[in-house]
């Protein structure tokens, strides 16, 4: 344990944080740090992802209407996504802060994002602060391209960071180990080239209202964490 980066939970009794929008190419980290910066300001961590799973479980009319976008492979249209960001935004666990997971995804729902935190009527709340996970090109392709899952007990592995004991095994019962299509090379590729397509103009547009923070995401969890904390804590204190 890194015990010189561990830092006492701050008390964060009546202080708003505020929207923190957490970006991150597949395989940063991203979900992991959401639910540490969760646990540690108090603040629910919302990803557009899991709700479109959650919606679709309950086969609601909106759980249907997404299932029919992400089947046939389309992005699901901004009005539907914001709606259902907004809906999730009106609970009060959300008044002093939230992070965002998964959004904003395009222009318009940033723009829409914006105007939402903007509007009179909500408790006026520092604004948002985006922080990117970034991390190298050949690191993100070797974690991407070495995982692998066993099909028996669902357990995941890694090549080169979690390797199974025996070559190809699944340490708990010896299944055979197997890569999602998701994580095959040629996929892998095409994945972190559509999300630079979709991400880059979308850090422009965040660096034009303000504060985006790059903290790099390849070093193990714990100091990605303690960079991130450094700068929310930092702007608690100025706020
Ligand atoms: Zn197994």
């Amino acid at each position: 344990m890194p015990g010189s980066l561990s830092v006492a939970t701050p008390n964060t009794a009546g202080v708003a944080i505020g929207a923190i929008i957490l970006l991150g190419v597949p395989g940063a980290g991203k979900g992991t740090q959401a639910r540490r910066i969760a646990d540690r300001y108090r603040i629910p961590a919302i990803s557009t992802g899991d709700m479109f799973r959650e919606a679709i479980q309950a086969d609601s009319a909106l759980g249907r209407q997404v299932r029919q976008y992400l089947y046939s492979g389309e992005l699901v249209p901004d009005d539907l996504v914001t709606a259902m960001v907004a809906a999730r935004l009106e609970r009060p666990d959300c008044r002093a802060g939230f992070i965002l997971d998964g959004f904003p995804r395009t222009l318009p729902q940033t723009d829409w994002l914006y105007r939402y935190l903007d509007r009179a009527g909500r408790q006026p709340l520092p604004g948002p602060i985006v922080i990117s996970l970034s991390v190298g090109y050949n690191e993100l392709y070797r974690r991407l391209s070495g995982r692998r899952y066993c099909p028996v007990c669902h357990r995941n592995y890694n090549l080169f960071t979690q390797p199974p004991r025996q070559p190809g095994r699944c340490d708990l019962d010896g299944a055979e180990l197997l890569q999602r299509k998701d994580d095959q090379p040629d996929v892998v590729r095409e994945r972190l080239a559509a999300y630079e397509r979709q991400t880059l103009p979308l850090l422009e547009a965040f660096r034009q209202r303000g504060k985006v923070f790059e903290v790099p995401g390849g070093e193990d969890v714990d100091h990605v964490s303690a960079g991130i904390f450094a700068i929310l804590d930092g702007r608690r204190q100025g706020a």
